[in-house]
């Protein structure tokens, strides 16, 4: 048990609106949160700082497939708001320095995005990072899509974070 294998099945809907009921619930049982206090032993921690943490996606979508997590937990993009566009940028940053480190030298063909409500398996704010974004494995690529109802890139966040100023984003 670890990390993101529930996103695996497409089931995760229902699991969501279960979770969502109770907040302490989704933290007693927040996989991320164990991974970033170092307590699964399975994670693959790439790097990590005071805020951030970085680690291998357990279901590798690309050849190339990390997530970064704030340290805090953070339920989802939508819970975020204009006070947020800094971290979101940061998250960014330290998923290309990673993609770096591991090798990857065309930083144009990488994709950076979040999953949306609800279709997302675990309820702790993570940022996909994959790479190369052109060979995102066929039968996972419908998870990926900019714009589509699951995915919104980096990019699109933070234009929705800049436009919904007080407010907390309504994707
Ligand atoms: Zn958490
Ligand atoms: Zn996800």
């Amino acid at each position: 048990m670890s990390s993101e294998s529930a996103q695996c099945p497409d089931n995760t809907a229902d699991m969501a609106e279960k979770d969502s009921r109770s907040r302490k619930e989704t933290r007693r049982y927040c996989n991320f949160c164990l991974i970033v206090s170092d307590g699964d032993p399975e994670a693959e921690i790439l790097k990590k700082n005071d805020e951030l943490v970085c680690f291998k996606d357990i279901c590798p979508a690309a050849p190339h497939h990390y997530l970064v997590v704030p340290r805090e937990h953070l339920e989802s993009c939508n819970t975020l708001h204009k006070g947020h566009i800094g971290l979101v940028k940061r998250m960014a940053e330290l998923g290309r320095e990673v993609l770096r480190e591991q090798g990857v030298t065309d930083m144009t063909d990488v994709r950076l995005g979040f999953h949306k409500p609800p279709y997302t398996s675990v309820h702790h704010l993570h940022l996909h990072v994959l790479a190369p974004s052109s060979q995102i494995h066929k039968s996972m690529l419908y998870k990926f899509i900019p714009g589509s109802v699951r995915f919104i890139t980096v990019s699109y966040l933070i234009k929705n974070l800049e436009d919904y100023r007080n407010h907390t984003c309504t994707l």
